[in-house]
């Protein structure tokens, strides 16, 4: 027998989040590999009968590598129907997915992608905010600051005073996210609000400033900061947001951002 492997994104938390389709091959599956960000009442919905691997990392301590997880969705294929990889939010951003696609496509297993609402989306749902409010922005950019080895690749240049930013893995130290955005030509005054637990019954939303971040206490994982002028409960009564003297110049942005990598 060779089983058909899914990709499927477990959403924010809130199990009504998932999709359909998600929740019909979760009842259905034989093994389920998930994350650390999946919640229970997700968990909740999977057969009975299915195996459960936890591949998650919990505080730094991966319980499993990248090769092994890859291995093991190819591996299990041999003797099961229906193998499921399921991630928190959408597994296709920060996901590490595609390394499991790329094992699955030289291993020639069958597979499927399931998506789901990624926590930015499940997050101005909470916060009750539009990305795109049409009155001050024109893009979303999902990012992060954390990427391990690969440092961030963040391409400043391409963030506009009508720049939603959203940033996955914030970590704990708000203050230097804070300034790397100040230092990239966002004013401090740009509004953000910090999301913790999106879509969860603890979720918690705190409106701020990218300049009074630094002194916000740290707000319980997984947390999301959606930065800019959407970031607030008033749009319309916001005002200039990003120094337009730092971001005229993306060249300037550039070299900043290579000095960084050089160092
Ligand atoms: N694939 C996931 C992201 C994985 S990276 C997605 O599409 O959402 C993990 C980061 O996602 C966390 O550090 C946090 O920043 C964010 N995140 C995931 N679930 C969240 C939630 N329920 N509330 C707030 N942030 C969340």
């Amino acid at each position: 027998m060779s089983g058909k492997v899914y990709l499927i994104g477990a959403g924010p938390g809130d199990p009504e989040l998932l999709t359909l389709k998600a929740a019909r091959i979760l009842a259905d599956a034989d093994v389920v590999l998930y994350d650390a960000l999946v919640t229970g009442e997700v968990l909740a919905l999977v057969s009975r009968s299915a195996l459960l691997i936890d591949v998650g990392k919990r505080a730094g301590k991966k319980l499993l590598t990248q090769e092994e997880i890859n291995s093991l969705l190819v591996s299990y294929t041999a003797k099961n129907r229906i193998v499921v990889r399921l991630k928190g939010g959408d597994p296709l951003l920060f996901g590490r997915a595609g390394e499991e696609i790329e094992a699955l496509r030289s291993a020639r297993v069958e597979f499927e992608i399931v998506p789901g609402i990624t926590a930015a989306i499940g997050a101005a749902a909470g916060a009750k905010i539009s990305l795109t409010d049409r009155r001050v922005a024109s893009q979303v950019l999902f990012t992060t600051f954390s990427r391990g080895e690969t440092g961030s690749w963040l391409n400043w240049a391409a963030v506009t005073p009508e720049t939603t930013i959203a940033i996955y893995m914030p970590g704990t130290h708000y203050s230097e996210v804070a300034d790397r955005l100040v230092e990239n030509g966002l004013s401090p005054e740009t509004p953000c609000v910090v999301v913790s637990q999106a879509a969860r019954a603890e979720q918690q939303v705190r409106w701020t400033s990218i300049a009074a971040l630094s002194s916000e206490a740290q707000l319980p994982a997984p947390s999301i900061l959606l930065v800019g002028r959407v970031a607030t409960q008033s749009v319309a009564g916001w005002g200039a947001g990003i120094n337009p003297e730092l971001l005229k110049n993306s060249e300037t942005s550039d070299l900043r951002l290579n000095e960084r990598k050089n160092n």
